[in-house]
């Protein structure tokens, strides 16, 4: 009913209504008077969005821009059943999570449901780093050790734990110096730009784990957990080498640590042909750490475990979160779950996202600047180069493009360790007619010249 009563707002897309400024001078200067260096904004001057509808963003002069990057929102903007269901939870009741509420105890139940048989253990918090730190927690509770073995180049968060297992050199280049001991990096499986590459990739990289691994031994501390994204969701969705995990994930539960799949980013229905990015990988881990998606921009995040892992917790103290869970949260993300289904929005993401990539490959045959097409479903990364060969990264070029973009009105935005990948991950209700329009303004803006 919701498609069928709005007319397509695509048709508005790149109009040039007469508003050559898109963002409020007065806006900026105080967002930058309250806000420190560190809380960016892509856009030197970003437009001023007012409101959303589906895959759209409008701003204050009623312009239209496609949102290809928001992976928060994923059954779109303004959806109606949200704001009812929100709404109508509003009306009765909102508190913490520890009284005893329907709403808490159902949502539980389903995300339990959603996980492989054994993890039916479910902790609800208000964001992904907050899970991926209780994860962290965990591993420690339950193993008794402490060290945590994660991938270069990975983002898990900007919390004390979980900012120490994410050494995305690009976001943050004191990670390397400043990360704590028990932090144990390896290289990132990255079969595009890593140091191996090709078909005995997966065997270079399980060898540098057991080398690290080897190392964790002898310090003392023994090996409490690893944890991955699968696929690489910072390098823009590469997939990690077949067999990879499943031979890291036997080598860390030999030594007695729990293996962790970080699910914020590329799980929830995301890469369409499955639910899960482990599923892949053929894994499956002890832990699960999830948010964005599932609350659909509602601060939501949950850790889902097996029961023996969770009850450690107990030997480590308490856990509690004032609004983690609160009954508003839990209503709104069993709808996002109803929608999902109703709209069947993860087949949505398969074919719209098999039917994106393939345009998106296209690309490769005209423009040397594109050197790869990573990912799957509707998480996918395009990744700008200088030379196919060396594979130097176009880095300014892709803020070029970027830039241009947004005038063309696309939302993008540059990842990776050298800003080089245009992450595509927009709602899962992107229509085929959107993923075509945001293809053609590609090819528009790469034929002016890249
Ligand atoms: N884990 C992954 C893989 C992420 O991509 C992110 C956020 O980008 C996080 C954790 C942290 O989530 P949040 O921003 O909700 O704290």
């Amino acid at each position: 009913i919701w498609a069928w009563l709005c007319p397509s707002p695509s048709l508005l897309l790149g109009a040039d209504v007469d508003a050559p400024e898109t963002h409020s001078t007065e806006l900026l200067q105080t967002r930058r008077a309250h806000f420190a260096a560190a809380q960016k904004n892509y856009y030197v001057n970003p437009p001023q969005i007012e409101r959303g509808w589906r895959e759209h963003l409008f701003d204050v002069h009623g312009r239209c821009y496609l949102d290809m990057v928001n992976n928060v929102s994923i059954l779109g903007h303004g959806h109606p059943r949200l704001a009812a269901a929100a709404g109508r939870q509003w009306s009765l009741l909102n508190t913490n999570s520890r009284f005893h509420y329907s709403a808490v105890a159902e949502f539980s139940e389903r995300l339990a449901a959603l996980a492989p048989p054994g993890l039916d253990t479910v902790f609800l918090v208000n964001s992904g780093s907050e899970a991926v730190d209780l994860a962290i927690r965990l591993a420690w509770a339950h193993s008794g050790r402490r060290n945590i073995l994660s991938l270069l180049e990975a983002y898990h968060g900007w919390t004390v734990a979980s900012d120490a297992v994410s050494t995305s050199i690009a976001d943050n280049p004191g990670a390397l110096e400043s990360r704590p001991d028990w932090v144990r990096p390896i290289l990132s499986p990255n079969t595009y730009r890593g140091r191996f590459r090709g078909r005995n990739a997966s065997e270079g990289y399980i060898a540098a784990a057991v080398e690290e691994l080897a190392r964790i031994d002898e310090s003392g501390a023994g090996l409490a957990g690893f944890i991955a994204e699968s696929p690489f969701g910072n390098a823009g969705g590469i997939p990690l080498p077949p067999g990879y995990l499943e031979a890291i994930y036997a080598m860390v539960r030999e030594r007695g640590g729990l293996c962790i799949a970080d699910e914020v980013q590329v799980g929830y229905g995301r890469l369409g042909h499955h639910f899960w990015g482990f599923e892949e990988q053929n894994v499956v881990p002890d832990i699960i750490t999830i948010a964005k998606g599932m609350g659909n921009g509602q601060p939501l995040g949950a850790v889902i475990t097996r029961r023996e892992i969770a009850d450690s917790l107990e030997n480590e103290g308490y856990f509690f979160s004032s609004s983690g869970g609160s009954p508003v949260s839990c209503v709104v993300g069993m709808e996002v779950l109803d929608v999902m289904r109703d709209e069947n929005l993860q087949a949505n993401a398969r074919d719209v996202g098999d039917h994106l990539k393939s345009r998106l490959m296209g690309l490769m045959d005209d423009f040397p600047i594109v050197g790869a097409i990573h990912g799957l479903g509707l998480y996918l990364g395009l990744e700008f180069v200088r030379d196919r060969e060396s594979l130097e990264p176009a880095t300014l070029e892709t803020a070029a493009i970027c830039n241009r973009l947004l005038d063309l009105g696309v939302i993008m935005q540059p990842t990776g360790d050298h800003l080089n990948v245009l992450k595509i991950k927009p709602p899962l209700c992107l229509s085929r007619e959107s993923a075509d329009y945001f293809v053609d303004m590609i090819q528009k803006v790469l034929s002016e010249g890249w």
